[in-house]
């Protein structure tokens, strides 16, 4: 007898919906993907011109042993396929008064570094990162690494001792302060839970496990950036015999009963065993299903990206850079009041410091990232004018860091990105760049389910679901949802 396959339908090829598909292909099982864009990927994504290759949005591999861990699980060594370098500098941070740090990720160097800022803080920042290190072990087996779909499970007295043992309910900053005195380096440590799309001040202690997790695992670089993971999954996908239809909008789910049976298109209609979307959760709810009312959620905040190809080289800077200006904690919290910073603390990227092929001979390619409100800030609109106030904040500090005067005169490819390019081609909801926001009522049980409450057949996976936002945390994501799938057989 020979037995069917189970047909799985996903909508979106972003990095959650790759992840899936390759696991439920190697479960067996027969995988078709649609994606609305022309080219997979969703947010992690690229731009080439001129000879300069630009990442889209994903820059930082945090947590790298979860990109291992997928291909380890399929049976494969992900260094075979992708070669993968370790910067010996976390970070070059800049700061508005002049004053540069260097977090290297050898203990030596970063120990001077430390010492050279006062005896004090070098011992607070190794007492934080070992309490950080013990936090992230608890939070990464008991939460991060489990399914939160069953309550059952998830309200148990080990759990909830374990949550009060992470201390979730102070924030960031004020947790950083009881280890730190210097103002300037908390804002660095603080600075990373932006990531995220939280503000240091509001979010809960449990992210500053990112420049926890940084300093202990590195934040290694895939050669061609971070579409070369994207291209070796479609590879794969296709050797697998999984099908990818690019260039195919999913028009709404097809319901029975409060059963999802399949999906519209354009032009037909695809019926599956399982409908995962990939797509966000609240953008699923409000556009693809007229049946239920969708939930209001918290939503994260969005970010503005400048590439730039530049034609000279720049060895004062690292792959990953941060720049922190004046009035810190008033700049970045303007992106969660639905205001534009006066002055941007950001983040910026050179993938050509270490991968030379990513711009042409003697040029850099720049990505430099601003976190900004979501498209529900009524007073912002991007148009020319606010691209051009940000821009200009952007060639300021950047001047000011390579002191080079005339910055802008090496400019050979300049291009943007905004909320609205996020909601317009990946169809994030509101542009929001990190997911839901990962405030405690949205975190683990409290996160939006891989399989809907509300609809049969329907299943999540992506930022907008446990664990949350960030590569790692989305192919994490794929993994329970992939077992959960399994299980019923
Ligand atoms: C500016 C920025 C910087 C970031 N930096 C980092 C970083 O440094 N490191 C890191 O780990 N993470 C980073 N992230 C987060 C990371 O990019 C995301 O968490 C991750 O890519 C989300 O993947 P996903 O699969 O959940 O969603 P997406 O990538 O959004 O995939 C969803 C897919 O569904 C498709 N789709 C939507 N609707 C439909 C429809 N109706 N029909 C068909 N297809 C549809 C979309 O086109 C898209 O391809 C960053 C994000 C942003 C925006």
């Amino acid at each position: 007898m020979i037995l069917m396959k189970e047909k799985v339908i996903i909508i979106g090829a972003g990095i959650g919906g790759l992840a899936t598909a390759l696991r439920l292909l190697n479960a067996g099982y027969e995988v078709v993907i649609y994606e609305k864009e022309d080219k997979v990927g969703g947010r992690v994504n690229r731009i080439q011109e001129k000879g300069y290759t630009f990442d889209l949005t994903a820059t930082i591999s945090m947590m790298p042993q979860e990109f291992y861990l997928l291909f380890e699980e399929l049976g494969l060594r992900l260094e075979d396929y992708i070669e993968i370098s370790y910067p010996k500098s976390l970070y070059y941070t800049f700061f508005k008064d002049g004053t540069y740090y260097d977090f290297s990720t050898d203990l030596i160097k970063l120990n001077r570094q430390l010492e050279s800022i006062s005896t004090k803080d070098a011992v607070g920042y190794f007492q934080l990162m070992s309490d950080i290190y013990e936090k992230y072990q608890l939070a990464n087996q008991a939460f991060l690494s489990q399914s939160c779909d069953q309550a059952s499970s998830f309200f148990t007295f080990k759990h909830l001792k374990e949550i009060f043992k992470l201390e979730p309910l102070s924030n960031v900053y004020d947790y950083v302060s009881k280890f730190i005195k210097d103002e300037k380096l908390k804002e660095y440590i603080c600075f990373q839970t932006m990531y995220i799309g939280m503000s240091p001040y509001d979010c809960s202690i449990i992210y500053t496990l990112l420049p926890g997790v940084s300093q202990f695992y590195g934040l290694p670089h895939l050669k061609g950036g971070m579409y070369r993971l994207v291209e070796v999954m479609e590879q794969l996908i296709k050797e697998w015999g999984g099908i990818i239809h690019t260039n195919s909008l999913v028009e709404s789910l097809v319901i029975e009963d409060k059963c999802v049976l399949g999906i519209q298109l354009s032009d037909r209609i695809d019926k599956g065993d399982y409908i995962i979307a990939n797509a966000q959760v609240p953008y699923v709810m409000h556009e693809l299903q007229s049946i239920i009312r969708p939930k209001e959620y918290h939503l994260s905040c969005s970010a503005f990206i400048l590439y730039l190809g530049l034609k000279q080289r720049l060895p004062m800077l690292n792959i990953h850079n941060i720049y922190i200006n004046q009035a810190f904690k008033e700049n970045i919290q303007s992106a969660f009041d639905g205001k534009l910073p006066k002055e941007s603390s950001f983040y910026f990227y050179v993938p050509s410091r270490m991968d030379e092929g990513m711009a042409p001979t003697n040029g850099e390619v720049i990505n430099v990232i601003i976190r900004v409100p979501n498209l529900k800030a009524q007073n912002v609109e991007w148009n020319e004018q606010t691209i051009l106030l940000l821009k200009e904040q952007i060639y300021k500090a950047l001047a000011q860091v390579t002191k080079i005067e005339h910055f802008k005169e090496l400019v050979e490819v300049e291009k943007y990105l905004t909320p609205v390019d996020l909601a317009t081609h990946f169809n994030c909801y509101e542009g929001i760049a990190f997911g839901l926001s990962h405030d405690l009522t949205q975190t683990n049980y409290f996160r939006p389910h891989h399989q809907s409450d509300d609809l049969k057949g329907l299943y999540f996976v992506g930022d907008c679901t446990h664990p949350g936002t960030g590569i790692s945390l989305v192919l994490k994501s794929a993994r329970q949802l992939s077992k959960q799938i399994c299980k019923h057989i």
